[in-house]
């Protein structure tokens, strides 16, 4: 900015902008920091079909040790500008392989599916899907329980690379899910050729489903969309009964949101799930 405005302008200096400039440098110095010393957790949010709980989604968490819990909307795109979301999804990757493997072992978890969010920066890494399946390896999770949550902005960068990439993961069991779908840019031509599992409706479309018509529609017409092209569907951010009475009885095959349960630390996930295992359950189909 100041070397565009010339040499003979006088440059003003902005507290402001400096101290924004700071702030991000110390974020991204402590998101460094909180890696290598545990302070990020995932935490596990329930997916449900036809009254069962089927998977559930990874969702990262931060307990910065002075400013408290910090959410990944605030840190996740700092950390996509800066490259520290490498090393910070290779931990989540990692993480909930492991724990793919641990719910293996025990017959109350083995069915669970499990969704990890991939942001584009981590995608488009040449080793990107080389490194997911030495992951996989590693911890001895079966691919065919890891899904993969992938935006639509994601696509816009090479569709041939990112097809490419699907493709070697589908062929180890891999699943992919369309996350926020409907806020983003992605042609249908994209969607015909991407190796996708899965849409799920954003739950900005979701909220006010019952109220406004136009959301209505847009709901039942990725249900639709989705049904057509044979992928599953599923609506994130279900709050109420009647958003879900309103989803399933327009076929839309799984929800998740604070209806059944917020994302949860891994100990309170499975006594959830423990809890609907047993067949005296309360809650709700
Ligand atoms: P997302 O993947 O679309 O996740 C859904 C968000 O909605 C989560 O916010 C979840 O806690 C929240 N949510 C779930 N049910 C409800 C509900 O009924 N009502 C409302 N109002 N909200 C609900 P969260 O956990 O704050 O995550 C925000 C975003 O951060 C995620 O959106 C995802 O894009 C990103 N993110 C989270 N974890 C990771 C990660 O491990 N890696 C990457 N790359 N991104 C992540
Ligand atoms: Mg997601
Ligand atoms: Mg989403
Ligand atoms: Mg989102």
């Amino acid at each position: 900015q100041a070397k565009a405005a010339g040499r003979n302008t006088l440059c003003f200096y902005d507290p402001l902008m400096q101290a924004a400039v700071h702030r991000r440098a110390a974020l991204e110095l402590d998101m460094r920091i909180g890696l290598e010393q545990g302070q990020f957790e995932l935490f596990y949010q329930p997916q449900v079909d036809r009254g069962r709980i089927v998977g559930c989604e990874a969702l990262l968490r931060w307990h910065h040790p002075q400013d408290g819990f910090i959410s990944p909307a605030a840190f996740i795109p700092l950390a996509e500008e800066t490259g520290q979301i490498l090393p910070l999804g290779d931990w989540v990757l990692r993480t909930a392989c492991e724990q793919l493997a641990r719910w293996a072992q025990d017959p109350v978890f083995a069915h669970l599916s499990l969704a990890v969010n991939v942001s584009p920066h981590q995608f488009h890494q040449p080793g990107f899907a080389d490194q997911t399946l030495a992951t996989l390896a590693g911890t001895g999770a079966d691919a065919s329980r890891l899904e993969l949550e992938l935006t639509e902005g994601l696509l816009l960068r090479d569709i041939e690379d990112t097809i490419r990439k699907m493709m070697l993961l589908k062929g180890h069991g891999v699943g992919f899910s369309l996350d926020d779908f409907g806020t983003g840019y992605s042609s249908l031509a994209y969607l015909k050729r991407l190796p996708l599992d899965q849409l799920k409706i954003d739950q900005s479309f979701v909220r006010d489903v019952l109220t406004d018509p136009n959301d209505a529609a847009i709901a039942r017409t990725i249900v639709a969309l989705g049904i057509s092209l044979g992928l599953r569907v599923i609506a994130e951010g279900v709050e109420t009964e009647a958003q879900r009475a309103f989803l399933e009885r327009h076929h839309c095959h799984a929800w998740q949101g604070y209806l059944l349960s917020r994302p949860l630390p891994v100990a309170e996930f499975e006594a959830l799930v423990r809890g609907w295992a047993t067949p005296t359950r309360g809650a709700k189909a």
